[in-house]
């Protein structure tokens, strides 16, 4: 197929080569050129892609039963990955509930949280606190929660206005507070909030442990994400993870929550759950809170995919893969070897102003001042011109220009868990390229 009209229709024109066929962490258009899935899709093919194993267990699930509407029957696969989610996951929660994305799990977290605060006498509360920038998803509830501006601002009158906090864009900040100083000023941003919106009326606080789409890969200080979970209990906050990125080894443990040995309430999870093999995400939450609600008369929610089961056959494969191979750990090795040989380009190049991240959820920021972190000028399109460049010469990365409040071109390099050293090199060598391409193009300086 080469026509290049089309029917279908994506959020803008984007004319690319038809993909043929994906192995690992390689893609392949139906020229033969060759890419790396450097970004894995946005965030999702944690264990690369064609993996026997998963297509095998998908092909014999295909073979029983591709659907079965959950008012009519349980099913295995679905059963089976939620225990085994479960025993993934921190200690306290164990109840699953499937969607099949990740704007799915946000909706169904917050719902999840207003019906169990109905049950508990709060019927009060209900507004969800959450940050800006962030991404939490383009369903209009979970819309409502994200803070950045391009996507959101036009569906203003739909949605209800949701209070936002700055996100912790730390590397941004010039004081002389010291790391541990720097995330409880972030995290009390959550305490001031709340007592200005009336601590009766707030219904819980969403965040991505660690920023994806919408920061580049931020991660805040160790003392911002106790500080976050305590000023939750202090007021009988809900605390809710958007672990939909995070999830699933990317950040180089199970969820992003276990580096700070937090338990949230609710964590919402999709992209690496079963990392593009089919559309899956889950909300999991604590079993006090879903007795409860389903006591009370049942949740109020539900879609009909829930709980498919070529879907969770595919999760269950994807997650008993990401354990055989060893997938966490690989991404937090691979992860310090990558970060350090993307730190190292910040020598050759002055316009890189921040490396950041965990695991193999990294990225780049490019600046036209490192000192004072003054973005690149918007009219470069730096954010596009780069990915572009990059994908010309076969190595595919992510990129976002973050608006309103924080400004900066940020680029996402997230491969697949399962990349080598060997590949790591591949991937800089590509990059090196690129960024060479991107100096020429717009007269930035290069160092050696
Ligand atoms: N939350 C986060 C943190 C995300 O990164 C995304 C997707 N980028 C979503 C929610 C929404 O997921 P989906 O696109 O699958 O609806």
């Amino acid at each position: 197929m080469t026509s290049e009209v089309s029917n279908l229709f994506y959020m803008a024109r984007q004319p690319r080569p038809f993909l043929d066929r994906a192995e690992g962490i390689y893609m392949y258009d139906q020229s033969g050129k060759r890419y790396i899935d450097g970004s894995s899709g946005a965030m999702v093919s944690n264990i690369g892609h064609s993996n026997p194993n998963v297509l095998a267990a998908m092909k014999a699930q295909m073979d029983k039963s591709t659907f079965g509407y959950r008012l009519h029957f349980r099913t295995e696969a679905s059963e089976f990955l939620a225990t085994k989610a479960a025993s993934m996951m921190p200690e306290g929660l164990d109840r699953v509930f499937f969607v099949s994305g990740g704007s799915e799990a946000v909706e169904s977290a917050i719902k999840l949280a207003r019906q169990y605060a109905i049950t508990q006498g709060q019927a009060s509360r209900w507004k969800v606190i959450s940050r800006f920038p962030s991404y939490h998803g383009c369903t209009l509830g979970a819309l409502a929660l994200t803070g950045y501006d391009p996507l959101a601002r036009p569906f203003d009158p739909m949605m209800r206005d949701m209070p936002k906090i700055a996100a912790p864009t730390c590397y941004l900040d010039r004081d002389n507070l010291s790391d541990e100083a720097r995330g409880l000023k972030y995290a009390d941003l959550l305490r001031e909030e709340i007592i200005a919106q009336g601590p009766e009326s707030v219904l819980a606080f969403i965040m991505e442990p660690i920023g994806g789409a919408s920061t580049g890969a931020l991660v805040a200080p160790d003392s911002y994400y106790a500080r976050i979970r305590e000023i939750c209990d202090e007021f009988g906050i809900l605390l809710i993870y958007d672990e939909v990125m995070t999830g699933v080894g990317r950040t180089g443990a199970f969820i992003a929550a276990d580096h700070w040995g937090i338990v949230p309430d609710i964590v919402a999870m999709s992209k690496g759950f079963a990392a593009g093999y089919a559309p899956l995400g889950a909300v999991v939450a604590k079993a006090s809170m879903v007795e409860a609600l389903l006591d009370a008369g049942g949740f109020l929610h539900g879609y009909t995919y829930a709980g498919n089961p070529l879907a969770c056959s595919a999760g269950l494969a994807v997650l008993q893969e990401v354990e055989r191979l060893g997938l966490v750990s690989n991404a937090a090795n691979m992860g310090d070897i990558l970060k350090g040989r993307l730190t190292d380009l910040m020598e050759r190049y002055p316009f890189i102003g921040d490396v950041r991240g965990k695991g193999l959820l990294l990225a780049f920021e490019l600046v036209s001042d490192r000192e004072t972190m003054t973005p690149l000028p918007k009219e470069l399109n730096a954010y596009l011109t780069l990915v572009e460049l990059a994908y010309e010469r076969g190595l595919i990365i992510y990129s976002r220009r973050t608006r309103g409040g924080v400004e900066g071109d940020h680029f996402l390099v997230c491969p697949p868990l399962i990349i080598t050293p060997e590949q790591i090199e591949e991937i800089m060598a590509i990059l090196i390229d690129s960024l060479d391409a991107f100096a020429r193009q717009n007269n930035l300086p290069v160092n050696g």
